[in-house]
């Protein structure tokens, strides 16, 4: 039987992200690492690799598709109550050891992960995620830029369809990267672990590309979404928080910011779960820095008015949220605050279209995906 890596290495084409340096070695620009990788070997994601001076990259495999409330990615500001139908192939540039996704990001590294790619088209992807009724389809569970060329092809496809598309990220971008994705992607969420390049550091890479990375989103125009796991003793001291929210603020005020709760995963479960006090304090420690859309997630019921989206006007309440499931949408067909006329900012439809599910689940009709292991 075939090994994993074999496997995966039969599942790729040619990359676009590379150029060829001197010795036969290749630089790929598809994360922040910028690996310059010698003939045979892979970078530091293990997914890419240089063959004869050509980078290959993976290609035609999902190692999982799911269905999702647009508020689980979570984005808040993009299509509330949309269906978002989420897909991710294998392997991560980093490798965090409090990973909630670590079975599809780690799978090359940590043989207890262990999750069968399945065989997959662009075109088959489309087709289910109409066949669900999502508006969005999502590059996630591993980590997106790191096969940046299947999600463009898969991109391509769902724009044709009239879908919208979104990266949940860690971040870690490059230029040539965000510039290649520009015209194929609507949404992007970075996953902003930390403000301190020696936590960086711990988790496989460094804070510079991250916050870079930030940046251009913004200013390229795309709907851009933050979110921290909040780890007691990691990444939660005030001082850490402060920084953070107000390099945030710096980009723009009205970059939504969302801390969520660390319940304990993977190769990390010496921290306490975080409380709901905690993330209050992280959500006040990013108002004060002039963050204007501060949510707090992971503990439905228990933050207040922190799951719902107030106008920074009038401080009216436009949707009312209890974990992932939208209680109430007030926000006018020109996403505006029907009471103060405030622009809202986002990425909203003419009127809320309900909410498919408020909560996940895996797509009942993939025929067209079957297990090449
Ligand atoms: S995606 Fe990142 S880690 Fe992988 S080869 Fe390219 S630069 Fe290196």
């Amino acid at each position: 039987m075939s090994s994993l890596r074999e496997v995966l290495n039969q599942r790729v084409r040619p990359g676009e992200l590379y150029e060829n340096i001197e010795r036969n070695r290749i630089r790929c620009f598809a994360c922040g690492h910028c690996c310059p990788i010698l003939e045979g070997q892979a970078g530091v994601c293990k997914v890419r690799f240089n063959q004869g001076g050509t980078l290959y990259v993976p290609w035609g495999y999902v190692g999982g598709v799911q269905c999702d409330p647009i508020e689980k990615k979570p984005f808040f500001h993009a299509y509330p109550g949309a269906l978002a139908y989420s897909f991710g192939m294998l392997g991560c540039d980093l490798h965090c050891s409090y990973c909630q996704n670590w079975v599809t990001s780690q799978a090359l590294r940590d043989p207890q992960a262990v999750s069968p790619p399945l065989s997959a088209t662009p075109n088959a992807l489309v087709a289910d995620a109409l066949r669900q009724g999502a508006k969005v389809l999502v590059s996630t569970y591993n980590e997106p830029l790191i096969t940046a060329e299947w999600a463009v092809a898969v991109f391509k496809e769902a724009k044709a369809a009239g879908l919208k598309t979104a990266f949940v990220s860690n971040g870690n971008g490059t230029p040539q990267v965000l510039e290649y994705l520009r015209p194929w992607i609507d949404f992007y969420k970075v996953d902003l672990k930390s403000f301190d390049d020696r936590h960086y550091h711990q988790l496989g890479g460094r804070i510079g590309p991250i916050l870079d990375t930030i940046r251009r989103l913004h200013a390229l125009g795309i709907w851009l979404e933050i979110v921290t796991l909040l780890i007691p003793g990691f990444n939660d001291s005030d001082e850490e928080l402060r920084r953070l929210a107000e390099f945030l603020a710096g980009v723009s005020p009205q970059i939504p910011w969302h801390v969520t709760a660390f319940h304990k995963d993977y190769k990390m479960s010496d921290p306490d779960n975080t409380k709901a006090e905690d993330l209050m304090r992280a959500a006040e420690i990013g108002k004060t820095a002039g963050l204007r859309y501060v949510y707090a997630g992971n503990l439905p019921g228990e933050v207040g008015e922190l799951e719902n989206t107030c106008c920074e006007g009038c401080g009216g309440t436009l949707i009312r949220r209890y974990g992932y499931f939208i209680e109430e949408y007030r926000i006018s067909p020109n996403g505006c605050c029907p009471r103060c006329g405030q622009v809202i900012p986002g990425r909203w439809g003419e009127k809320f279209e309900g909410q498919i599910t408020d909560h996940p689940f895996i797509p009942r009709f993939r025929t067209n995906f079957i297990s090449i292991t």
